[in-house]
């Protein structure tokens, strides 16, 4: 099989993993003249996820044969697509020649569990150990780690590696048993615990290093996850919750949420069709909420629903709940009340608690902050704004703000 080919099949089986975005690494660079890459600018190379995300990395498998028979995956063992198999020096090879032709800035690698967990993890590292060590490549890479691999290995492409990624995949233990019995979710969680310690190690290391002194590395932007949503019956309340634990547990930089997506020949304890895509989209923002916000999940999600609004999104659909909490005096309220008003961001937070050190903030002032007037104006008091009581108290406040049926599927 060409190249080419196994290019097509080994593209296309990657493309359902979310897991992968270039941000927050170290900055690096080739224009000294030695090496070949960068982490900075913008990816040129764009992979498309079948609900149309773009992402900018080479992303592909090394081989989309498995041992293992995860019923959600395309390339599970029982599974009948084609398969194809990378050899290492074919994707440094690959990885090379787009990077020179300016497709990409980066590669994201993963891989189906092939003979061991050992002997995959080893090709995987081999991939990267090549790109670093024989071609200095100086661009981003993100390598999925496979949480049964021997210690060595994980560290060695932590070495090499961005970032690194263990997919928790779906939200509870029961349901993984059912949909992934071969995967062990204590393997996972151990492995993501091991990555949080060598990670911590690296921090402390790079801060007791004498300056002009290289520290050790351990993949600078972090380790990273994904949660497939809608492969089971979990709520929105439960995902978070999952997310908020591997948050506080692991530090994980980002946890990806990626709406099913139904396979050919699936199995019939999987759903028929694919969740609504908003349903992904509130995640994000929920999560958004836990990390930047000071939110809570018990606070975005209404607990006797258990699911986010699909209308509405969780920071205005919090605010509506608690009204009594508003108006807010914008001139005057802390920045975590304000973190809270529906439409601001925190960018313009902390712009109006500059602004308004040195002059009182009026309704006109809310473009040049980029907030968006009809969203916010009924929440907040300004020095020339007061909403009356009763916009704020009015049954129909919530259904100003709700999309036309027609348009849901364009809402975000
Ligand atoms: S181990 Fe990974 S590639 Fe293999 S079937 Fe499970 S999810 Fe798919």
């Amino acid at each position: 099989m060409d190249v080419q080919r196994k290019l097509e099949i080994l593209a296309d089986a990657a493309k359902y993993d979310a897991s992968c975005a270039s941000s927050g690494t170290e900055k690096r660079d080739s224009r000294d003249g030695k090496g070949l890459g960068s982490t900075e600018g913008m990816g040129i190379c764009h992979s498309y996820a079948p609900d149309g995300r773009c992402i900018s990395l080479l992303k592909i498998l090394l081989t989309n044969a498995c041992n293992y028979d995860c019923l959600y995956c395309v390339n599970r063992a029982t599974s009948n697509v084609p398969r194809a198999r990378f050899t290492v020096d074919e994707v440094v090879k690959l990885t090379l020649d787009f990077y020179r032709r300016n497709y990409i800035e980066g590669l994201f690698l993963s891989s189906g569990i092939i003979r061991s967990a050992d002997y995959t993890m080893e090709q995987v590292v081999s991939v990267a150990r090549k790109l670093r060590e024989e071609h200095h490549f100086r661009g981003y890479i993100h390598l999925k780690t496979i949480p049964e691999a021997d210690d060595a290995l994980i560290t060695e492409a932590g070495k090499y590696a961005d970032r690194l990624s263990i997919n928790i995949e779906v939200p509870e233990e029961a349901s993984l048993a059912k949909l992934a019995p071969e995967k062990d979710v204590r393997a996972i969680r151990r492995t993501m615990g091991r990555l949080r310690l060598k990670l911590d190690e690296a921090r402390e290391g790079r801060k007791l290093t004498p300056k002009g002194n290289t520290a050790p590395k351990f993949a600078p932007a972090g380790q990273s996850t994904q949660m497939i949503v809608g492969a089971d019956s979990a709520s929105d309340q439960t995902i978070l919750n999952t997310s908020a634990n591997l948050y506080g547990s692991y530090r994980l930089k980002r946890v990806y949420y990626s709406a099913f997506s139904p396979i050919p020949d699936a199995s019939r304890a999987l759903p028929l069709s694919a969740p609504p895509l908003l349903r992904e989209h509130r995640l994000y923002q929920a999560d958004w909420l836990m990390r930047f916000y000071g939110f809570d999940v018990g606070e975005i999600v209404d607990e006797t629903a258990g699911m986010l609004s699909l209308d509405l999104d969780p920071k205005l659909a919090w605010a509506l709940r608690h009204r009594d909490r508003f108006p807010l005096d914008v001139n005057r309220a802390s920045r975590e009340d304000l973190l809270r008003v529906p439409g601001f961001g925190t960018k313009a937070v902390d712009r109006i608690i500059a602004t308004r050190r040195i002059t009182s903030i009026r309704a006109a002032d809310l473009a040049k902050l980029h907030i968006p007037r009809n969203k916010a104006l009924p929440f907040i008091v300004l020095s020339d704004h007061r909403p009356s009581p009763h916009v704020l108290d009015s049954a129909g406040l919530a259904e100003r703000f709700k999309p036309k049926a027609t348009q849901l599927g364009f809402g975000f």
